[in-house]
């Protein structure tokens, strides 16, 4: 019997964390009542989280691994996590504890009531460092304001979706992936249950300040052309001042003024168009090289190995790869594993 609900969490480097994660999402979802299952994603992870998540799932058959070939990123990790799950409710959560399990029942209730996006809005945040949370507030407000598309404040993934909405995002492959952004674009009836936000269980966060930039420059790209009109933009109002500065330039020296004959004025003024067009051209170059990457059309992911799950049937411009069928069957060895078996060379 497929379950009622499943629960997709990307893990990565989250060993410290996987045990309590478990028992309480346990504790949670058994109070439901339905029938349910666990997604766990190992997103490429170096510490002991694979073997954990393999023992969990020995132990409790609800549990299920998808193991990727390396680490393809927090919002892949998701993507092949709804691609899996079979529940008529998915809900996402991180590894971290971040976003608290015992929030599942509200989100779950306002299904009932039959919303199919259902998204648990931060309203305060614990133990994150002021540089994060501006970093954070900024954003969600600088993005709302440059795109159409309707997308909350100060919502991360933490959000349940019907099958509806989880069908519709599969079609969607693209590879720079925001998936926030996506599950708003699609429409249907959304609606918000506000949370306390906690600090990390253990460990630390995943995304320094390097993918973070990256993160948010796909989510900008990913639902704005505003940047590529800015140059359009500013060459209008730097060529409109130009003509009056000419203007005045001509005036002043007519009039016998001894202004603007030296090098600086002209320095100045090649360096500050130099300077413009440099940050153009870099604005092109981030939409180009996602449309390159685009076209070239790789997997999203490739999948490594799974337990407890089969591969799912996807549109054929799926982009994924999943070769756990050309595993061994995982029984054998089930202790000391290892996350990259060898494969014996077949002879010929
Ligand atoms: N994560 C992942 N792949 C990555 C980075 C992060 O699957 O490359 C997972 C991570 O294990 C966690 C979630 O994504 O479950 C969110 O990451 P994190 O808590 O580090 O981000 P933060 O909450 O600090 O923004
Ligand atoms: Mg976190």
């Amino acid at each position: 019997m497929p379950p009622v609900y499943s629960i997709v969490v990307p893990v990565y480097n989250e060993e410290a964390i996987l045990p309590e994660l478990y028992s309480r999402l346990t504790a949670v979802m058994e109070q439901l009542g339905e029938p349910y299952e666990l997604i766990f994603v190992n997103d490429g992870s170096h510490d002991r989280s694979l073997e954990i998540m393999r023992e969990l799932h020995r132990r409790d058959p609800r549990v299920k691994v998808i193991n990727f070939a390396r680490n393809f990123g927090h919002q892949v990790a998701i993507t092949a996590g709804l691609d899996y799950a079979r529940g008529d409710a998915v809900v996402i959560i991180d590894a971290d504890l971040q976003d608290p399990p015992e929030v599942i029942p509200d989100l779950v209730a306002r299904w009932k009531e039959g919303y199919e996006v259902v998204y648990a809005v931060r309203t305060e945040r614990e133990g994150e460092t002021w540089f994060k949370e501006f970093t954070a507030k900024l954003f969600y407000r600088l993005i709302r304001s440059i795109t159409n598309v309707d997308i909350p404040l100060d919502t991360g993934d933490f959000r349940l979706m019907d099958r509806q909405v989880v069908e519709t995002l599969r079609a969607m492959r693209e590879r720079h992936r925001f998936m926030r952004g996506m599950s708003s674009w699609v429409g249907f009836r959304q609606t918000g249950v506000p949370y306390r936000r906690h600090r990390r269980y253990a460990g630390e966060t995943k995304y320094p300040f390097r993918k973070m930039l990256k993160f948010a420059l796909d989510g900008i790209t990913s639902f704005s052309y505003l940047p590529l009109q800015l140059a359009t933009y500013l060459g209008f109002a730097i060529a409109a001042m130009s003509a009056l500065f000419i203007l005045f330039v001509i005036v002043a020296r007519l009039s016998g003024m001894q202004a603007f004959v030296g090098q600086a004025t002209t320095l100045v003024t090649v360096l500050f168009l130099g300077g413009i067009q440099l940050i153009s051209l870099g604005i092109l170059g981030e939409y180009l090289g996602r449309v390159y990457e685009e076209i070239k059309g790789r997997p999203l992911y490739i999948v490594a190995q799974t337990w407890g799950l089969e591969a799912p049937p996807l549109p054929p411009h799926a982009h994924v790869v999943d070769v756990s069928h050309l595993q061994p069957s995982p029984s054998p060895e089930e202790s000391g594993v290892d996350p990259h078996p060898s494969r014996e060379q077949p002879s010929r």
